[in-house]
């Protein structure tokens, strides 16, 4: 054939080839359209019969799992700058990362830990909400909160594991916060969360009140490991996750016990912290 003809065929088959990309792309942007619309009328019909309220005061909003402006405005982040150890906030920026003093006086058993907010207001009530009132309606917005707050834990987690409940507490409550929190940061962060590794051997009587010591003596070996799972805890990072962190007595207990069984690290993360002496009615 001489070279000219193959040069036409060759643009002949180039264009129609073209052609039918373009077509294809056309039908796929096409389908992709009316599976947008479909979407949206899906989500108007949702919104109409179920319209977005407010996670934390039930205020009509425009997304599901969300908060109002002045919820998110009462809320009390814990933000930079705060301790590397503990995640308490600290009063003036001295510069890259830094321990507090109380973090140096009496080191924790965990290595890191990074709270969203401080235990008041609306955080309060949205922590009360899902543990007591079993509103699980913030899970998305709660897996947002965590991961942002711990971002650089994240970073070096291999697993997620949350503080655990013991059998007789999860049964009158129907299910572990810590749990639902951890999973919802798992779908977050897509780290895997394993709720079944630890588990609390004992009723630990309510912390309220007690001092510092007695509320360590309170859990203290209140927690075991699966045998199943020790191997896996060799070497491992791990991220344990829980609603509220009062003292740190009950993520400490948790942190010796997974660190006896070998994990590298344990770092905490948690949705508040009464960051006080105020006595927290959890
Ligand atoms: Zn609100």
């Amino acid at each position: 054939m001489p070279q000219e003809n193959r040069l036409d065929l060759f643009h002949i088959y180039s264009e129609n080839s073209a052609a039918k990309k373009c077509r294809n792309i056309s039908v796929i942007n096409g389908a992709k359209n009316q599976l947008s619309i479909l979407n949206n009328i899906g989500r108007n019909l949702g919104n109409f019969f179920l319209p977005p309220l407010c996670t934390g005061c039930s205020s009509a909003i425009d997304t599901h799992e969300n908060l109002c402006a002045d919820c998110w405005r009462e809320i009390d982040f814990i933000c930079a700058p705060y301790c590397d150890v503990l995640g308490t906030p600290l009063p003036f920026n001295p510069g890259g990362k830094t321990v507090s003093a109380a973090a140096l006086a009496t080191k924790p058993i965990y290595d890191r830990a990074r709270v969203v907010a401080r235990y008041t207001g609306v955080m309060r009530r949205l922590v009360h909400g899902l543990k007591y009132s079993d509103r699980q309606d913030g899970w998305r917005l709660y897996g947002r909160l965590l991961s942002k707050a711990a971002a650089d834990l994240l970073d070096e987690a291999d697993l997620l594991i949350p503080v655990p409940l013991n059998r007789r507490r999860l049964w009158s409550r129907r299910f572990n916060q810590a749990a639902l929190l951890a999973d919802a940061l798992s779908h977050e962060s897509g780290i895997k969360s394993d709720p079944m590794i630890l588990s609390r051997n004992r009723l630990t009587v309510s912390q309220v009140g007690l001092t510092i010591s007695q509320r360590r003596k309170n859990v203290s070996g209140a927690f075991t490991i699966k045998k199943k799972a020790l191997k896996s805890m060799d070497g491992a990072n791990i991220l344990l996750v829980d609603d509220v962190i009062t003292t740190g007595a009950t993520v400490e207990a948790c942190a010796e016990t997974l660190k006896q069984a070998g994990a590298a690290r344990v770092d905490i993360v948690a949705l508040a912290r009464v960051t006080d002496n105020e006595l927290a009615i959890i």
